[in-house]
Protein backbone atom coordinates (compact mmCIF):
# COMPACT_ATOMS: atom_id res chain seq x y z
CA UNK A 1 0.00 0.00 0.00
CA UNK A 2 1.27 3.42 -0.82
CA UNK A 3 0.64 4.73 2.69
CA UNK A 4 3.26 2.26 4.03
CA UNK A 5 5.47 2.89 1.10
CA UNK A 6 5.83 6.15 2.42
CA UNK A 7 5.84 5.83 5.96
CA UNK A 8 9.13 3.39 5.17
CA UNK A 9 10.58 5.97 3.70
CA UNK A 10 10.22 9.67 5.55
CA UNK A 11 12.07 10.48 8.20
CA UNK A 12 11.23 11.86 11.51
CA UNK A 13 13.94 14.99 12.31
CA UNK A 14 13.75 16.03 16.03
CA UNK A 15 14.21 19.73 17.29
CA UNK A 16 13.77 20.79 13.79
CA UNK A 17 13.56 23.73 12.96
CA UNK A 18 13.01 24.27 16.56
CA UNK A 19 13.64 22.43 19.86
CA UNK A 20 10.11 20.60 20.71
CA UNK A 21 9.27 19.64 17.17
CA UNK A 22 9.23 16.63 15.09
CA UNK A 23 9.40 17.34 11.56
CA UNK A 24 8.72 14.74 8.82
CA UNK A 25 11.17 14.43 6.12
CA UNK A 26 10.16 13.86 2.79
CA UNK A 27 12.94 14.05 0.87
CA UNK A 28 14.24 10.14 0.69
CA UNK A 29 10.77 10.25 -1.34
CA UNK A 30 12.39 12.25 -4.12
CA UNK A 31 15.28 9.33 -3.79
CA UNK A 32 12.92 6.82 -5.72
CA UNK A 33 11.40 7.67 -8.91
CA UNK A 34 9.07 4.76 -8.51
CA UNK A 35 7.92 5.52 -5.47
CA UNK A 36 7.17 9.35 -6.98
CA UNK A 37 5.48 7.86 -9.96
CA UNK A 38 3.42 5.87 -7.41
CA UNK A 39 2.48 8.63 -5.39
CA UNK A 40 0.94 10.62 -8.62
CA UNK A 41 -1.06 7.72 -9.55
CA UNK A 42 -2.42 7.47 -6.13
CA UNK A 43 -3.29 10.88 -6.24
CA UNK A 44 -4.92 10.58 -9.63
CA UNK A 45 -6.80 7.37 -8.49
CA UNK A 46 -8.16 8.96 -5.50
CA UNK A 47 -9.17 12.19 -7.23
CA UNK A 48 -11.77 9.41 -9.19
CA UNK A 49 -12.82 11.90 -11.62
CA UNK A 50 -12.85 14.84 -9.99
CA UNK A 51 -12.87 18.24 -12.17
CA UNK A 52 -9.76 20.08 -11.57
CA UNK A 53 -8.85 22.89 -14.00
CA UNK A 54 -5.81 23.73 -12.27
CA UNK A 55 -3.42 22.85 -9.66
CA UNK A 56 -2.05 25.20 -7.06
CA UNK A 57 1.01 23.70 -5.11
CA UNK A 58 1.84 25.85 -1.89
CA UNK A 59 5.71 26.77 -1.75
CA UNK A 60 8.00 25.36 -1.47
CA UNK A 61 7.28 21.33 -0.99
CA UNK A 62 3.90 21.61 -2.70
CA UNK A 63 5.52 22.83 -5.97
CA UNK A 64 7.25 18.66 -5.78
CA UNK A 65 4.49 16.35 -6.85
CA UNK A 66 2.40 20.00 -7.29
CA UNK A 67 3.76 20.25 -11.20
CA UNK A 68 4.04 16.43 -11.90
CA UNK A 69 0.06 15.82 -10.82
CA UNK A 70 -0.80 18.76 -12.78
CA UNK A 71 0.95 17.45 -15.92
CA UNK A 72 -0.40 14.08 -15.73
CA UNK A 73 -3.68 15.60 -15.39
CA UNK A 74 -3.08 17.90 -18.23
CA UNK A 75 -3.80 21.00 -16.35
CA UNK A 76 -2.03 24.25 -15.84
CA UNK A 77 0.55 23.96 -12.14
CA UNK A 78 0.23 27.65 -10.84
CA UNK A 79 2.87 28.39 -7.32
CA UNK A 80 1.14 29.72 -4.24
CA UNK A 81 4.57 31.74 -3.18
CA UNK A 82 5.58 33.45 -0.08
CA UNK A 83 5.65 37.26 -0.20
CA UNK A 84 8.01 39.07 -2.11
CA UNK A 85 8.47 36.39 -4.71
CA UNK A 86 6.22 36.47 -7.50
CA UNK A 87 7.12 38.58 -10.40
CA UNK A 88 4.15 39.44 -12.48
CA UNK A 89 1.03 41.32 -10.51
CA UNK A 90 0.30 39.38 -7.42
CA UNK A 91 -2.91 39.16 -5.07
CA UNK A 92 -2.30 38.34 -1.52
CA UNK A 93 -3.68 36.61 1.90
CA UNK A 94 -2.14 37.96 5.41
CA UNK A 95 -3.16 34.50 8.01
CA UNK A 96 -2.23 34.43 11.58
CA UNK A 97 0.59 31.93 12.67
CA UNK A 98 1.20 30.56 16.08
CA UNK A 99 3.43 33.50 16.60
CA UNK A 100 2.76 36.75 14.21
CA UNK A 101 1.77 36.74 10.50
CA UNK A 102 2.60 35.34 7.30
CA UNK A 103 1.80 36.58 3.90
CA UNK A 104 0.99 34.08 0.99
CA UNK A 105 0.47 35.28 -3.08
CA UNK A 106 -0.86 34.39 -6.55
CA UNK A 107 -0.49 36.29 -9.91
CA UNK A 108 -3.38 37.59 -10.68
CA UNK A 109 -3.46 35.45 -13.78
CA UNK A 110 -3.10 31.96 -12.53
CA UNK A 111 -6.68 30.85 -13.21
CA UNK A 112 -9.55 32.17 -14.27
CA UNK A 113 -12.88 33.20 -12.47
CA UNK A 114 -15.08 30.04 -11.97
CA UNK A 115 -12.03 27.29 -12.60
CA UNK A 116 -12.38 24.69 -10.25
CA UNK A 117 -8.40 24.66 -8.49
CA UNK A 118 -6.81 21.74 -6.49
CA UNK A 119 -4.79 22.58 -3.46
CA UNK A 120 -1.61 20.87 -2.86
CA UNK A 121 1.11 20.89 -0.20
CA UNK A 122 3.66 17.85 0.90
CA UNK A 123 2.24 17.80 4.14
CA UNK A 124 -1.23 19.15 6.49
CA UNK A 125 -0.09 19.96 9.95
CA UNK A 126 -2.92 22.83 11.27
CA UNK A 127 -4.40 23.60 7.82
CA UNK A 128 -3.18 26.99 8.19
CA UNK A 129 -2.00 27.38 4.96
CA UNK A 130 -4.04 25.87 2.93
CA UNK A 131 -7.15 27.47 4.83
CA UNK A 132 -5.25 30.55 3.65
CA UNK A 133 -4.58 29.57 0.02
CA UNK A 134 -8.19 28.26 -0.23
CA UNK A 135 -9.64 31.88 1.25
CA UNK A 136 -6.99 34.07 -1.59
CA UNK A 137 -8.08 31.48 -4.63
CA UNK A 138 -11.96 31.97 -3.44
CA UNK A 139 -11.48 35.68 -3.10
CA UNK A 140 -9.92 35.50 -7.04
CA UNK A 141 -13.13 33.52 -8.06
CA UNK A 142 -11.87 30.09 -8.14
CA UNK A 143 -13.65 27.46 -6.87
CA UNK A 144 -11.89 24.66 -4.79
CA UNK A 145 -12.08 21.29 -6.25
CA UNK A 146 -10.04 19.78 -3.22
CA UNK A 147 -6.71 19.24 -1.48
CA UNK A 148 -4.54 16.94 -1.92
CA UNK A 149 -1.35 15.90 0.72
CA UNK A 150 1.45 13.22 0.58
CA UNK A 151 1.54 13.19 4.71
CA UNK A 152 -1.17 14.31 7.52
CA UNK A 153 -0.33 14.79 11.14
CA UNK A 154 -4.19 13.44 12.06
CA UNK A 155 -3.49 15.14 15.93
CA UNK A 156 -3.34 18.13 14.49
CA UNK A 157 -7.08 18.18 13.30
CA UNK A 158 -5.99 19.79 9.66
CA UNK A 159 -8.66 17.47 7.80
CA UNK A 160 -11.52 18.74 10.31
CA UNK A 161 -10.51 22.86 9.63
CA UNK A 162 -10.65 22.37 6.06
CA UNK A 163 -13.83 19.96 5.94
CA UNK A 164 -16.14 23.08 5.49
CA UNK A 165 -14.27 24.28 2.21
CA UNK A 166 -13.91 20.87 0.44
CA UNK A 167 -15.02 17.50 1.04
CA UNK A 168 -12.42 16.10 -1.64
CA UNK A 169 -9.79 15.55 0.70
CA UNK A 170 -6.69 13.19 -0.11
CA UNK A 171 -3.84 12.72 2.54
CA UNK A 172 -2.49 9.49 1.44
CA UNK A 173 -0.53 8.35 4.66
CA UNK A 174 -1.05 9.55 8.15
P1 LIG B 1 -0.05 23.93 8.51
O1 LIG B 1 -0.32 25.26 7.89
O2 LIG B 1 0.00 23.98 10.01
O3 LIG B 1 -1.00 22.86 8.00
O4 LIG B 1 1.42 23.50 8.10
C1 LIG B 1 1.66 22.94 6.85
C2 LIG B 1 2.81 23.62 6.19
O5 LIG B 1 3.96 23.56 6.99
C3 LIG B 1 3.13 22.93 4.87
O6 LIG B 1 3.50 23.89 3.89
C4 LIG B 1 4.28 22.02 5.22
O7 LIG B 1 5.19 21.92 4.16
C5 LIG B 1 4.91 22.66 6.45
N1 LIG B 1 5.22 21.68 7.49
C6 LIG B 1 4.75 21.68 8.76
N2 LIG B 1 5.26 20.66 9.46
C7 LIG B 1 6.03 19.97 8.61
C8 LIG B 1 6.81 18.77 8.72
O8 LIG B 1 6.89 18.10 9.77
N3 LIG B 1 7.46 18.36 7.60
C9 LIG B 1 7.38 19.03 6.44
N4 LIG B 1 6.68 20.16 6.30
C10 LIG B 1 6.01 20.63 7.36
Amino acid sequence: MIDQQIKAVIRDIHDFPKPGIVFKDITPILKEPGLCNAIVDAFINQLNGTRVDVVAGVESRGFLFGLTLANKLGVPFVPVRKAGKLPYAIKQKVYELEYGTATIELHTDAFEPGQHVLIHDDLLATGGTVTAASELIQEMGGIIAGFSFVIGLNFLNGKERIASTSNKIIVLAE
